[in-house]
């Protein structure tokens, strides 16, 4: 399989890294609210990757962590910044902990609700601290970081002679630009030596929560840091490729690169892919803008979820994508379409394999995603093909596309059927059999037939 480079500027071979895998990193969610829809296209992302090199036979790892401490709400000001959860606990009134946990929580149902394949480890930047001491120690060593004067530990840009080169920017370019002028900093962060130089450890009073004790003094990670100390842990032959969202270029993966580099004498990651921005009324999707949809939106309508797997496929990985409701709902009907199709075909087909490699080789192609289905809508189409046929070649693909071709959609049943699918739920679960039965002989009069078996009550549309 093919990926873009951001840092080279060209798609390269994806090449496994000396332990015989394509080790995979995945920048995961700041867990203080829902993950919105923006945020998945990113993680989706992943999930495509992993389903290319599956459908080629070649074996993988990933890992993608889970950030629930030191990723401030404005990085360039961190002497004035707040931590995410730690303001988010506030305004819910809750321990910050749990506030992680929670939202923790909905970012694995968020990902199982677009298919998403889970990764072999969510390591936790709270959990990891052991390992960000650990680094920390070892660049201080190496002559990479400092303690500053207000206690807080640096890593000194400047230490790291490539710096700037997934991103474009050289450290005489970035004084420019940078917001954060050490001289211009009227008493904030006061403790760096250089303008470009960033937070590893952040000293803090022991008062404040989610602090440790260091060897430097009680403080919290950067959150830079917790990249660098987590990829290097779980991969330390290097990664093969490294995952996020654009916006991640810089300077979190400019500075995770001078870290891991420094601290491993080597080029860390092998390959630095970037996903596009997801936008919506025509601006980036995210929190403070104010333009977020996430997963339940689409519940709420009704609207499968996974028929914004099926969009996100549409649009290639690297273009910005704005999302309508008429794509969201066109998407859908696209689902259901294919999923009655596929219900309605008759078994026993053979798999057309000209159409399965030349979709698996579109996904091989540096996730050209949107001729692949272009050439499958043709395929449904087809009528020169026969209808097993078709059925048995879409059946084939699922792995590749996740989208449940197979099943029909819950969203496929009737509101007042899923009420009372509910509400039998709960009566089973009270034991109240007089109840359920009344409700079952109901749902059959809608057209839908409950079955009840060792795993709770199933339903299928008659
Ligand atoms: P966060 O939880 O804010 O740390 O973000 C998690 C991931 O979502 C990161 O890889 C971001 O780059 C990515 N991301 C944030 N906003 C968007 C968006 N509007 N479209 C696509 N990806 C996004
Ligand atoms: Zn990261």
């Amino acid at each position: 399989m093919k990926l873009y480079d951001t840092k080279q500027q060209l798609a390269i071979e994806v090449l496994p890294s000396e332990s015989g895998t394509v080790d995979i990193y995945c920048c995961g969610p700041t867990v203080y609210r829902f993950a919105h829809v923006g945020n998945l296209r990113t993680f989706l992302l992943g999930d495509l990757v992993r389903r290319t090199l599956r459908a080629e036979g070649t074996a993988y790892r990933y890992i993608q962590n889970i950030t629930d401490v030191g990723h401030l709400n404005d990085d360039m000001h961190i002497d004035v910044a707040e931590d995410k959860i730690l303001a988010q606990a506030k305004l819910e009134n809750k321990d910050p902990f749990e506030i992680a946990r929670f939202y923790e929580g909905t970012f694995h149902s968020d990902l199982a609700a677009l298919n998403i394949l889970a990764a072999d480890a969510y390591p936790k930047a709270s959990e990891s601290i052991g390992l960000i001491v650990d680094l920390i120690a070892q660049l201080i060593y190496i002559g990479a970081a400092y303690q500053g004067n207000d206690g807080s530990l640096y890593f000194s840009a400047r230490s790291y002679k490539d710096y700037g080169a997934i991103s474009r920017n050289s450290l005489d370019q970035l004084r420019a630009g940078y917001r954060f002028d050490a001289e211009q900093s009227q008493g904030q962060e006061q403790g760096k030596r250089f303008h470009a130089d960033w937070a590893l450890w952040k000293a803090a009073s022991e008062n404040r929560a989610m602090t440790w004790p260091t060897p430097w003094g009680v403080g919290f990670p950067g959150w830079h840091i917790e990249c660098s100390a987590m990829s290097i842990h779980y991969f330390p032959n290097g990664v093969s490729l490294h995952l996020g969202g654009i916006d991640l270029r810089f300077p979190h993966h400019e500075n995770e690169r001078a870290q891991s580099n420094v601290a491993t004498n080597s080029e860390f990651v092998r390959q630095w892919v970037h996903g596009e921005h997801l936008l919506f009324d025509g601006k980036k999707m995210a929190k403070s803008a104010g333009n977020v949809l996430h997963v339940a939106d689409l519940i709420e309508r009704k609207i499968d979820p996974l028929s914004l797997r099926l969009l996100f496929m549409e649009s290639h990985y690297r273009t910005q994508m704005n999302l309508t409701w008429e794509s969201i709902e066109a998407a859908h009907t696209t689902l259901k379409r294919w999923r009655k199709k596929i219900a309605s075909w008759p078994g026993g087909g053979r798999v057309d394999q000209s159409i399965t490699s030349a979709i698996t080789t579109f996904f091989g192609d540096d996730l050209n995603t949107g001729s692949a289905l272009l050439l499958l809508r043709k395929f449904e189409k087809d009528e020169s093909i026969s209808d097993a046929d078709r059925r048995a070649t879409f059946l084939a693909l699922e792995d590749l596309l996740g989208l449940e071709l197979n099943q029909m959609s819950p969203t496929e049943l009737p509101s007042e059927a899923l009420a009372l699918v509910q509400a039998r739920a709960s009566a089973r679960e009270n034991r109240n059999w007089p109840l359920s039965d009344q409700l079952r002989d109901q749902l059959l009069e809608l057209g839908v037939r409950v079955n009840d078996g060792p795993e709770g009550q199933t339903w299928e549309l008659i």
